[in-house]
């Protein structure tokens, strides 16, 4: 099976609780929102060439091309949105179990029908909840909630990116879901990229009275000035 992917490029992990563990990333096509912070916004749609390293190959791309491209032992799927790519994402993800790789999903917790198919592949899922106040598009507390009801037999944490404009019931929102699933998963915040939050501390420590795992973590990537 073929699908359309963006890059495959060895990193480190630069965002939630895996933080700066080394894996290849490979990077989907294709996005169901446009968030306005997106810092792939040419992953957005579901064109353009596959690139890894010096060579540029046209989309879509075969499973197989993929794996042997793949150097670390954890293999990050990131976006884009992977999931919108189902059959191709599953078949890549049963292969990655057959050849013993922990597999990174970082999706934006939308589409838990898709998230149901491949569960069971993934060892570790970033569920980013999106709050409307940073991304300028709507409410999707029910698609999120379904999503982590599905993670959480996994490893898994809860993402949010926010700006200072933040509302109190958007924070509220995102504790009553966690806090109703395990109040254990951990709960990573990170600014807008370049953004000064004045109030994170305090917005953390409100999370502390709900749940029990809250971590401020700005994008450590792009102060290392890496992929
Ligand atoms: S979900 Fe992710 S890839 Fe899609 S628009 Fe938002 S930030 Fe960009």
């Amino acid at each position: 099976m073929k699908g359309f992917v963006k890059e495959i490029f060895t990193s480190i992990q630069g965002e939630g609780i895996k933080v700066g563990q080394r894996q290849t990333f490979i990077r989907f096509l294709g996005c169901n929102l446009s968030c306005n912070y997106c810092d792939t916004p040419e992953a957005q749609k579901m064109q353009g060439s596959f690139v890894y390293q010096d060579e540029t190959h046209n989309n879509p791309v075969a499973v197989d091309f993929l794996i042997g491209k793949i150097t670390e032992d954890v293999v990050a799927i990131t976006g884009g949105e992977p999931l919108l790519q189902i059959d191709f994402l599953e078949e890549l993800c049963g292969k990655l179990n057959k050849i013993e790789k922990k597999i990174y999903l970082d999706t934006n917790a939308t589409l838990p029908d898709e998230l149901e198919r491949v569960i069971k592949y993934v060892d570790t899922v970033s569920l980013d909840f999106k709050i409307p106040t940073a991304t300028g598009g709507p409410e999707l507390w029910n698609e999120h909630e379904k999503c982590l009801i599905i993670a959480s037999g996994k490893e898994v944490f809860v993402k949010i990116i926010i700006n200072k404009n933040i509302l109190l019931h958007e924070l509220n929102k995102v504790f009553d879901i966690i806090e109703k699933t395990d109040k254990c998963i951990p709960l990573l915040i990170q600014p807008v990229f370049g953004k000064n939050i004045p109030n994170i501390l305090d917005i953390q420590k409100k999370a502390l009275t709900r749940l029990k795992d809250v971590r401020i973590i700005p994008q450590i990537h792009k102060y290392l000035g890496v992929a």
